[in-house]
């Protein structure tokens, strides 16, 4: 590992102000962070610790939401009573990530910003334009089981690992953001960016911009699902999951929220998908369009192509799942 400076930030203005020089780096729980540093595939000359700020909690919104502050815990965040009644799909993709002694130190913020896992990423002695831009992507003729079908580009196939942000963007969460020139908020729909030729740009922050809380809106109601599908049964990163918020009346789909882990640069919603299952009786035919809808642009790379028929069939297991009658 690489020396480096530290600083432990009082309050937010100082955190934002010392986070805006390019060479600095937030640190909260550093379940990611401290591994890539450990590795050098992330060599910050500075960190800027933003444990001691007053980001840690969990306030209800005028608007029946809730605003998770950045420093929660993903821990938590699962075992809140709030999020389990009215937003459990969150709580259940929580629980689904990491393990139990990551989860007592990952944060809501951290969560959002992890880096993918692609095997060549951590690996210095291959070609990643990811870690260095311009050096090519040994994943794409290599090992790619785990990566993306959905969003990519010529210059990377990366995923994004987060369960819980499949399930806050199934939510429609939103960011707050503070920056040096003030507080914003962006959707978590326009939160993350694709890769294009600068996949080494995962996100809309600007240099010493921090996250602060994620807003979720009113309870959304319906039945709600997060099914991952991994090759090991904990402690495993999804080759597919489904968030899934689905409501059912007199026979029809009257709401449905769906967003996919494992299969994009970033946690994957398709509005086409949502839009051709409102309105309709649930039947097998209504799950695979959805799914053709879905995959219509998949593109595997090999060693991932299994994973086009995997959603197909996880996607139809959940929809089944989430309009049964007899619940
Ligand atoms: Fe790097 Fe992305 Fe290619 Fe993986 S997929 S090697 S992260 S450029």
């Amino acid at each position: 590992m690489r020396a480096f400076d530290y600083l432990r930030a009082g309050d937010t203005a100082e955190a934002v102000r010392e986070g805006s020089h390019d060479d600095t780096r937030f640190i909260a729980g550093g379940t990611n962070l401290l591994d890539l540093m450990k590795l050098e595939v992330m060599a910050p000359g500075k960190l800027v610790d933003i444990t001691r700020l007053d980001l840690g909690g969990i306030e209800e919104t005028e608007a029946g939401g809730l605003r998770i502050g950045a420093l929660v815990t993903n821990s938590d965040l699962a075992a809140d009573a709030r999020v389990r009644k009215g937003w459990p799909v969150l709580s259940r993709a929580l629980l689904a990530g990491a393990s139990g002694q990551l989860r007592n130190k990952a944060t809501t913020g951290g969560n959002l910003l992890q880096r993918t896992r692609c095997y060549y990423f951590y690996d210095r002695g291959e070609p990643c334009n990811k870690r260095e831009p311009g050096t090519g992507c040994a994943a794409k003729d290599g090992m790619n089981r785990i990566l993306a079908i959905l969003g990519t580009s010529e210059h990377c196939i990366a995923t994004h690992p987060s369960d819980m942000a499949v399930a806050m963007r199934c939510l429609g969460a939103k960011v707050e953001i503070e920056g040096t020139r003030g507080r914003r908020e962006v959707a978590l729909d326009a939160f993350y960016r694709s890769p294009g030729d600068t996949p080494h740009i995962e996100t809309v922050l600007e240099a010493g911009e921090l996250i602060t809380a994620v807003i979720l809106p009113a309870p959304a109601g319906g039945r709600q699902i997060y099914r991952k599908v991994r090759d090991r049964s904990s402690y495993a990163f999804a080759l597919v999951s489904v968030a899934a918020v689905v409501s059912v009346e007199d026979g029809r789909i009257t709401q449905a929220q769906l967003a996919f882990g494992g299969l994009g640069p970033m946690p994957w919603r398709d509005a086409e998908v949502e839009k051709a299952l409102v309105g309709e009786v649930p039947s097998k035919a209504l799950f695979d369009r959805a799914a053709d809808i879905l995959l219509a642009e998949a593109k595997g790379h090999g060693g991932n192509d299994f994973k086009i028929p995997l959603t197909r069939r996880t996607l139809a297991a959940v929809l089944t799942q989430a309009t049964e009658t007899d619940q």
